[in-house]
């Protein structure tokens, strides 16, 4: 730890409600010598509101690499510098990254100030398992690459949290219904914390239903918590898997009653259904 260098506060701010805004981080963020923002018009009224006079230098995706050294030599000078974003958690799908790693490597002190998350206060409110989550973001924007990311989800049995904005939560919930199924039951946390909250719980056919009849509800910002997929759907779906793989072995080998009879005693599947299977297989062999 570099003994005169100051700390770098990365300090959560509130995602929708003002009240939220801890004491902690408005008696820190007066304190510092410098705060560093996402976006700084957006924070000097948020600044403004509680009276914070600090000065603010700008900190986003497009200036991080040029930004990030500059903001290491003012804290090892001993300057305390707070990060924020626009909302929430910085870093949390949020810049900052770089920063504190840069940080930790020059042995400066980095120190948490928690709040506001809209993952957090999602999953908070769900009714969904929470005891394993996998967090995820924003999905891809283009619907191939959406479709695509989501079957590379569709087996995972964690809890998965999603965010999402209103230019896309209809397509994001048109592709989840598809690949994870209509019946997966999701969550939709809309506009947490503020006038419209909408939290709703239903099957992933429901909710899409939902946004695609009431254009409000289309509207802000979105959470979308996804259940895991049931643990018997995954061992059902690796079970599919190896018996076609089995069989098609099997099929290459043997005659196709040789093989289905194999493939039924060992995986206790009907000798009959196995059989048609390979019948198919050996014909398009
Ligand atoms: N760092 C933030 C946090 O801690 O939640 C997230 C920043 S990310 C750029 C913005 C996204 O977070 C939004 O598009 C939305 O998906 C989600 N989000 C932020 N505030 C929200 C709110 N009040 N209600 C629902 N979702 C919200």
């Amino acid at each position: 730890m570099s003994i005169n260098a100051g700390t770098l506060f990365v300090v959560a701010t509130p995602i929708g409600n003002r009240a939220d805004f801890t004491e902690r981080a408005i008696n820190v963020l007066s304190a510092v010598d410098l705060v560093a923002a996402e976006d700084t018009r957006h924070s000097k009224s948020l600044l403004q509101f509680f009276n914070i006079a600090t000065p603010l230098i700008a900190y986003h995706d497009h200036n991080e690499e040029a930004r990030t050294p500059q903001l290491i030599e003012k804290l090892l000078r001993g300057q305390d510098i707070a990060l924020i974003s626009d909302a929430g958690t910085p870093l949390v799908s949020d810049p900052g990254y770089r920063l504190v790693k840069a940080a930790h490597e020059a042995g400066i002190k980095v120190s948490p100030i928690p709040g506001a998350c809209a993952a957090v206060a999602a999953l908070s409110v769900s009714g969904i398992p929470t005891d394993r989550y996998r967090f995820e973001g924003f999905p891809p924007a283009k619907s191939v690459a959406r479709q695509a990311y989501f079957e590379k989800l569709h087996k995972e049995s964690a809890t998965l949290v999603f965010y999402e904005s209103c230019h896309r939560i209809r397509a994001a919930l048109e592709d989840m219904a598809a690949i994870f199924g209509g019946q997966r039951v999701a969550v939709l946390a809309r506009e947490i914390t503020k006038t419209f909250e909408t939290i709703r719980k239903a099957p992933l056919s429901e909710l899409l239903a939902l946004v695609s009849e009431d254009e409000n509800q289309r509207k802000g910002e979105f959470v979308i918590i996804v259940q895991g997929a049931e643990l018997d759907e995954v061992e059902a779906s690796v079970i599919q898997v190896d018996v076609d793989r089995l069989l098609e072995i099997l099929v290459d080998e043997l005659p196709v009653k040789q093989a289905s009879e194999l493939v039924a005693k060992i995986t206790g599947i009907k000798k009959n259904q196995l059989y048609k299977k390979a019948l198919n297989m050996k014909i398009s062999n």
